[in-house]
């Protein structure tokens, strides 16, 4: 076994059906007496309504502001209104956009978080905040952005629409890929990263066949937390890298594009991660990891290629030389001819 260092990040997680109502007693256990809540439209009039209502006085509004990318603007937007709150604590309702948001607050705030997550993007579980600024998305590493308490409520997931699930899932598996070949990987996220593919892997299916099929909304929701608890602890390269320039330089979608990217990068670094590609196709029940996550993605319906979610041929070279202009580690050497090559394959849709 190879030596390793593992620092694992405080995390006090609640999981279950009809946890939603217990936000409030997670409010007051870390002594909190007023919270914004953060939602998005689809919730505004569902669970963050409802949740405001359990708070009652508890609940100083909600903000349904934000947008994919966590463009800084937003953020800025919505701190100039949080003086006149008075409040202590921001509550996340949503997705991966509404929880970069309250991330975003908390950096600039040190308000404590509790999230409730409606998706399976993972960002509650990680340390990490992605902003956008003038088209170009950075993201940082701080503890002042890591969630206190995650509520997951599999009540809340139910309804999320089968492609949204998808994409969001794929996403969730794109961070155990990346945890599995990263530079510092360790047993206990390799652990976790295998066995979030497998749940994911199991439920998706599930769930596109029959979005209201409890148990697999279950294990999608538990993938999503492993997933991302990976993503939180070990460090990532060329997918989520590449993704992320894509994101900020052309406004992609993000699920969209890490379901599209992964089955690609995959492939980039499959010589070079020979074990991490074996146990990939293991937890996915398949021979060949790269094709393996192409053929998951088309079956299920989501999105294979970039040129089909907005991307435009020119901005491949773009694209290569932006992700060569800031270097980080990667199993395999980052070179100009791969990179442009597994560009290519992904904006056309090739399987692996
Ligand atoms: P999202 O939050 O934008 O949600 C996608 C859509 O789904 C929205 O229209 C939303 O209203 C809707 N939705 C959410 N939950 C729903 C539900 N239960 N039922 C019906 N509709 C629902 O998308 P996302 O993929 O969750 O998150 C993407 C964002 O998260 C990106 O900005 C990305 O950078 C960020 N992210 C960050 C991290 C991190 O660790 N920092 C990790 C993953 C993703």
């Amino acid at each position: 076994m190879n030596a390793f260092q593992y620092t694992a990040l405080p995390a006090r997680v609640i999981f279950g059906s009809g946890t939603l109502k217990q936000v409030r007693e997670e409010m007051q256990a870390l002594g909190c007496r007023r919270a914004l809540i953060l939602s998005d439209a689809h919730h505004a009039a569902g669970a963050a309504a409802d949740l405001a209502a359990v708070l009652g006085p508890l609940a100083a509004g909600i903000s349904t502001d934000a947008v994919m990318h966590t463009p800084v603007e937003i953020t800025l937007r919505v701190m100039a209104k949080l003086d006149q709150l008075g409040i202590d604590c921001l509550i996340a309702v949503g997705g991966g956009s509404t929880i970069g948001l309250s991330k975003a607050l908390a950096l600039r705030t040190n308000l404590p978080q509790i999230v409730v997550p409606t998706t399976y993007a993972g960002s509650e579980a990680t340390p990490i905040l992605g902003q956008t600024e003038n088209d170009v998305k950075t993201t940082l590493r701080s503890m002042d952005v890591l969630p206190e308490v995650i509520v997951y409520d599999v009540d809340l997931t139910i309804d999320l629409p089968v492609k949204i699930s998808v994409t969001s899932g794929i996403n969730a598996i794109a961070h155990a890929v990346e945890a599995l070949y990263a530079k510092d990987a360790n047993p206990v996220t390799s652990l976790l990263a295998e066995k979030g593919i497998e749940a994911l892997g199991f439920a998706l299916p599930r769930i596109a066949e029959d979005m209201r099929d409890h148990e697999a909304r279950q294990q999608a929701l538990l993938g999503a937390w492993m997933c991302g608890t990976c993503l939180g602890a070990v460090g990532m390269s060329l997918h989520h890298k590449l993704c992320h320039t894509l994101g900020g330089r052309f406004n992609l979608p993000h699920a969209e594009t890490h379901a599209i990217v992964l089955p690609h990068a995959a492939a980039y670094n499959a010589d070079a991660a020979p074990l991490a590609m074996e146990r990939v196709a293991r937890a996915l029940g398949v021979d060949h990891a790269p094709s393996g996550l192409f053929d998951l993605a088309r079956q299920l319906g989501a999105p294979t290629a970039l040129k089909d979610i907005g991307m435009a041929e020119q901005d491949i070279e773009v694209a290569v030389e932006a992700a060569l202009a800031a270097p980080y580690w990667n199993p395999a050497p980052v070179q100009r001819n791969r990179l442009r090559a597994l560009l290519e394959n992904a904006f056309f849709g090739n399987r692996p």
